[in-house]
Order: structure tokens, then sequence, then C-alpha cells
């Protein structure tokens, strides 16, 4: 069977670090396995999800470099769980809860109270159809609540190892609320099995679901069913501990992405982040699905710390070819003769940036333009470095010679010989090398700028 993994955000609100991480892992194990990504949004709340977040994921997913294979979306699907639910009914395998939200609130504080765990006592159940009938008449609609086989559900999961949870520690999930609409459970289960997903791969939050959710994937499927493999990995946390919340605007991908976050950064980052494995930077996809192993995944909650994506991200643009920055590059206005310029340019800058977007600063030095920096004291020397300027055209031997030949005549060496010159030229007193500064600089501008 191939294989069919599935990232189901709500769309309500951005992808942050935290949930690219599962769409990650889900589209890498796909990748790696030969078999399909999905994309599900998980839209059944009409009020909270909106089309724009939903596009906003989908540009995110995009942007970060898994692209998917399938797309659903629940909110084109009720038929299809209404039929699910119909059959549940029939087979007895829903009932009809009356209980406010208040009651069942209460419920819970007085089983608290008494040392009990707060789990749905399922006085439902006891009802007659006369007093269901009563409460009805009273303007009450039914919430429905699905009922657990009270056995042991097991599973062997591929982060978590052998899981065993006893579903009569579970209160009975609610599906339906009385207002008609579905909450998660049904739906999500419905479409797993609809969509014939092999492998659900989610944050550990979910673990308790799984079981509920096995119950509901024999009822509806029956008890040979081929139940999904089940993948929950540990949560990203801030490096101090605390948690993640989708409303952190800072690490929305989004914002990531406008600070020049290069998204091979974050890829690379949080590809290994919670595994004994080193964080290495990896410039494409290729070789982190080469070396992606969901078993790698320790048990403790996986931290983030915004800093190491920072020198991760310095240490990735390092590493990248011009290919893969020529077009960012353009889009930012910075434009070359030719592809050769264009290179030098990325040689000669790459070194010197934290972000991509730090390349424009550095263009402008190149291109101008510049307010020479020129103390009185260098004048003269100057003049001397401008009457020995190197033949043209100018090479990547030119600037060695040209301050060979003016530690010779000047008896100036190191910075004294090299910092006149960077000032003059750039107008700063440091940056990149300046070897090719000159090329790139020109002899026009080289010339104007030792002259102030
Ligand atoms: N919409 C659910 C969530 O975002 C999906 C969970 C799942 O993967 O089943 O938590």
């Amino acid at each position: 069977m191939s294989i069919i993994t599935r990232f189901a955000p709500s769309p309500t609100g951005r992808l942050h670090v935290g949930n690219a991480r599962t769409a990650l892992f889900c589209a890498l194990y796909a990748k790696a396995n030969g078999g399909q990504f999905m994309l599900r949004l998980d839209d059944t709340d009409a009020e909270r999800s909106t089309e724009a977040f939903a596009q906003g994921i989908i540009e995110d997913l995009a942007w970060l470099g898994l692209p998917h294979d399938l797309t659903a979306k629940q909110s084109d699907r009720f038929d299809a769980y209404d039929e699910a639910f119909e059959k549940l009914k029939d087979m007895g395998l829903v009932y009809a809860c009356y209980e406010t939200p208040d009651e069942l609130d209460l419920k819970r504080k007085r089983q608290r109270a008494r040392g009990k765990p707060p789990v749905y006592d399922r006085a439902a159940l006891e009802l007659s159809d006369d007093e269901k009938a009563k409460l009805e008449a009273e303007g009450r609609t039914p919430h429905w609540r699905f009922k657990l086989s009270g056995n042991k559900v097991s599973w062997q999961d591929l982060v978590r190892g052998d899981q065993l949870v006893d579903t009569s520690s579970l209160s009975d999930p609610v599906l339906v609320r009385a207002d008609g609409t579905y909450l998660y459970t049904l739906p999500s289960v419905v479409d797993d099995l609809d969509f014939n997903i092999t492998h659900i791969i989610r944050g550990e939050d979910h673990v308790t679901n799984s079981a509920a959710q096995i119950e509901l994937i024999m009822a509806l499927a029956g008890q040979d069913a081929i139940i999904p493999v089940f993948a929950h990995h540990p949560l990203l946390v801030m490096a101090d501990g605390s948690a993640l919340s989708k409303r952190l605007g800072s690490l929305s991908l989004e914002s990531l992405r406008e600070d020049g976050i290069d998204p091979m950064s974050i890829n690379s980052l949080i590809a290994r982040l919670g595994t004994p494995d080193p964080v290495e930077t990896h410039s494409d996809m290729a070789a982190l699905i080469a070396g992606f192993d969901l078993t790698r995944l320790g048990r403790a909650p996986a931290r983030f710390d915004p800093a190491e994506l920072q020198r991760l991200n310095v240490k990735l643009l390092q590493h990248l070819p011009f290919e893969r920055v020529a077009d960012k590059l353009s889009h930012l206005g910075v434009t070359y003769e030719d592809e050769q310029a264009g290179m030098l340019f990325w040689d000669t800058v790459k070194g010197n940036i934290d972000r991509l977007e730090d390349a424009v600063g550095l263009w402008q030095i190149i291109q101008g333009p510049v307010e020479s920096v020129i103390d009185a004291e260098d004048r003269d020397y100057l003049d001397m470095a401008l009457a020995c300027l190197p033949a043209e055209p100018w090479d990547e031997t030119s600037w060695s010679s040209w301050t060979s030949e003016l530690k010779q005549s000047t008896g100036r060496k190191g910075k004294e010989l090299f910092m006149p010159l960077r000032k003059a030229m750039t107008g700063q007193s440091h940056g990149p090398e300046m070897k090719n500064l000159l090329l790139l600089i020109g002899p026009t501008h080289v010339k104007n700028r030792l002259e102030g």
C-alpha cells in the first residue's frame, strides 16, 4: 500500500515553527518512502476559519518547500460526516446528552472535590425516552457522544513505542455539538479512512485522542480495519521550556520570512531538534529526506531557540551557491552586468551578511554613491595610491600588485596600508575583502572615491 501522510491544520491562524515541524515530518516521511503528502484543512469551525488563513497556510508550505500532493477541505465533506454519524447512530454507538456546559463543569468540579478523575459519568445513557422528550420540550437540543468500549486500546507508535490507553479512563468524546456542528474527532477519522491515510504524524497532545479515534475507526470500518500507523512527536517549546502558541507572531513563518530567514534554515533546524543528531545546514530537501528518521525523535520536548535559527541562517547563506540566491537578489534590486559579475558579488558579500537583505547595503557600496571617508593625514598617501593604480583591465591580482607597490614605496604595512584605501573606497572601516571589492567597484568609481 502506498504511503499517504496528512498535515491537518485549522485555518484559524498562520503556521508557526511548531506547526511547520509537524508538516515537515509528514512531508519528509512521505517523500522518504515514495508516498504522498496531503494537506487537509480542518475548517469545520466556520466562525474562526478563514479563506485568507487557508491561502496563507498553502503559501507558507510552498515557501518552506513542502508542496502537498493532495488537498482536502473538511467544509466540503459534511455529507460524508453525516453519513458516518448516522451509521454510528444506527449501531447504537452514539447517544444524546442534554447537559449544558455549566452543568458539565459542575459535575467535573464535584468529581475533583471527591478526588475522582473528571470523566463524564454517562448519566445521559440512563435517560428514558420520556425524560429526553421533556428535556427537548424545555428547549434543549442534544449534543452527541461516542460510546467508548471501556477496553484497553494499544498501538505501536513510531515515536513513543508501545502505547496502551484504557478507554474506561476517558470521557466519551462529543462528536456533535448541540448546535449540530461537528467537533474535530469524527471528521478527522472519516477523512483518514476515506483518503486512505497510512500514517498519522502529529503532536503528542493528540495521544489520548488516538485511542478514541482507533475505536471510531473500528466502529466505522469494521474490527478488521487497517489502523493507520501513529507517530506522536513531542511538541516544540521555547528554549526556556515555555509553550509556543499559534499567536506567537514572531515565530510565524510569515514573520520569519519577512526577517530574511531562508526556509532551508528552518527546515534544517526543526528536522533535527529533539533528536540526538547534530543540526546541519542543508540547502536542499534531498539531503534532509535522506537523513530523516522519525524514530530518532526522543521523548522530551524539543527546544527552539530563535538565536540558533539566526546563527544557522548565517551559516546557510555562506554556503548557498549563487544560483540559489540569484532570483531573490534580483527581487531585492541587486542587478549586475553578467552572471560572472553576479557570482563575484555573491562570493564577495556572503561572508559579511546575516540575512540576504543585507546584501543590498553592500550592493549600494559598490554602485555608489558612496561618501568617501578620507582622513587629512592620508591625503598624500591616497594621491600616491591613485598614481600607482594597476593597469587595466583589472583582475584578481590587481589588488595585491597595487598594495605591494604602495607598501614598497611608502613603507606602510598592515592596517596603515589598507584602511585608508578601504575607507576612501567604501566609506566604511569594515566589510568584505578588498581584493574583490576593487574589481566590483571598478576603475571609474575607485578613482573618484580616492580623489574624495
Ligand atoms: N486540526 C487538528 C489540529 O490542528 C489536527 C490534528 C491531527 O493531526 O489529527 O490539532
